[in-house]
């Protein structure tokens, strides 16, 4: 059905940059036999899923959304695919996004941009555009996403779905092709809470295999889904995410869910966390330089695309390589690669890269202090709904903003959920709703969330 479902309407939408049906069908067909022979079963037995492009999968392309890994097929899982194939999930295909997980649009995609199933002419949020509007579609009940900087949470606002970063080395990141090594981390997009909870819990738990990985089992999520109460619990709403620069429609739903929470129980204060406003200038000094290391592997030798550049006889490892990353790269890649290396060379590095990893013990002291007195915290997930195709495209600064509310919890390593809080007076699109927990205080996302659905 959902192999139907993505022929009828992904022509429009384009949330996928592979469909893989052979390998679903097979899975599905594969998990229908042992369970016809008796065989107990994952509780997500052939539950079928849209895994984000940027996660390595064996024997299907892995683009990350880059002309520069066109072609290449990974000989191996990620960590986070494997346990998806132990569980019995099929596996649908992979799903676009912004190219190497920059952007909040999915415009920066080398194979064109997915659009928001909500109106076809606006973003569906970014880098996992492709995730969110493959699971707002109901071309699959489940997809993963990354979020370095909101890429599960704000594509889930825009989308009308949920969304959840892990706590940091919640979910192994080995397979994951990395942007930013200390704020990447995988997580589920669904349409209902429970049903993230129980994808968190296939993907989540210790992973030898990363070394970041926090040596623990998952947290229990599903039991917190199912609870879902917030009597008694402490409730904190950040002052320095929700003001000047909202849209109105999206503060006017976020009270009213604000409201439903203290109707449900909740005690809610308001909570100060002044570094917040440096956030954005911190992540993006920090994530160019981290980017613009990781991304130095591609050097036309190991992976995907190889340019010779033209009219050069005999050309040196330097000048392919020079050709490869020109033809493979696209402009927002280049961008920060440029700022990375710049904010990370010698008479640079204290003046921009430290001084933004000061930034971001701050922000983390922030947190320690709210969540002193807090069980949660709560802001809108993003300040607006899903903007118009080609709007921020040409304004880098205007497109970063949009992260302005999700980028703090990556910089402190803290859990994440973003989900649906109705949808804007103004043009009827949906906004979200974030809530933030303690690092590995997981499951208390889940608790608070069951109970706004
Ligand atoms: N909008 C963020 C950025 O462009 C999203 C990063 C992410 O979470 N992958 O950096």
């Amino acid at each position: 059905a959902h192999l139907d479902r993505i022929a009828a309407v992904d022509g429009d939408v384009h949330a996928f940059l592979h469909v893989d049906a052979e390998g679903a069908l097979a899975a599905a067909r594969a998990v229908d036999d042992r369970r016809a022979a008796g065989e107990e079963l994952h509780v997500m037995a052939g539950v079928p899923i849209a895994v984000k492009d940027v996660m390595a999968t064996k024997g299907l392309p892995t683009t990350c959304g880059s002309k520069i890994l066109e072609g290449w097929i990974p000989p191996y899982d990620a960590t986070l695919v494997s346990r998806l194939r132990a569980a019995g999930m099929p596996i649908l295909g992979k799903t676009n996004m912004d190219e190497f997980a920059m952007g909040s649009s999915t415009e920066h995609s080398a194979y064109g941009p997915t659009r928001n199933p909500w109106d076809l002419e606006r973003i569906p949020g970014g880098s996992g555009g492709g995730s969110s509007a493959a699971v707002a579609a109901f071309e699959a009940p489940l997809a993963i996403g990354t979020d370095t900087g909101g890429s599960i949470r704000q594509p889930a606002a825009v989308t009308g779905t949920v969304g959840t970063k892990p706590t940091y080395g919640g979910v192994s990141r080995y397979g994951l092709v990395a942007l930013a090594s200390s704020l990447d981390q995988a997580g589920p997009c669904s349409r209902t809470v429970l049903d993230a909870a129980l994808l968190h819990s296939v993907i989540g738990g210790h992973d030898p295999m990363d070394s970041t990985s926090i040596d623990a089992p998952a947290p229990p999520v599903v039991e917190a889904a199912r609870r879902g109460d917030v009597k008694g619990m402490r409730i904190g709403v950040v002052k320095e995410l929700g003001g000047e620069g909202y849209q109105p429609g999206v503060r006017a739903r976020f009270e009213e869910s604000v409201q439903l929470l203290v109707d449900a129980g909740a005690e809610v204060v308001e909570v100060s966390c002044p570094s917040f406003d440096f956030a954005l200038a911190a992540y993006y000094l920090i994530l160019p330089s981290e980017a613009s290391s990781n991304l130095a592997k591609f050097d036309a030798m190991r992976y995907g695309l190889r340019v010779l550049p033209e009219g050069v006889d005999d050309p040196s490892a330097e000048q392919v390589m020079a050709a490869t990353r020109d033809a493979g790269f696209g402009d927002e890649v280049k961008r920060r690669i440029i700022l990375g290396t710049y904010a990370l060379s010698s008479g640079y590095y204290d003046a921009y890269y430290g001084q933004a990893q000061k930034v971001r013990t701050l922000i983390s002291r922030d947190f320690s202090a709210a969540f002193d007195k807090v069980d949660v915290l709560v802001s809108p997930t993003a300040p607006t709904t899903a903007f118009r195709l080609g709007e921020k495209l040409d304004d880098p600064m205007a497109m970063y903003l949009n992260d302005i509310a999700t980028i703090p919890a990556n910089l402190a390593g803290v859990p994440g959920m973003s989900l649906p809080s109705g949808v804007a007076e103004e043009d009827g699109l949906p906004t979200g709703i974030q809530i933030l927990a303690p690092a590995t205080e997981d499951a208390r996302l889940y608790r608070v969330g069951a109970v706004l659905e």
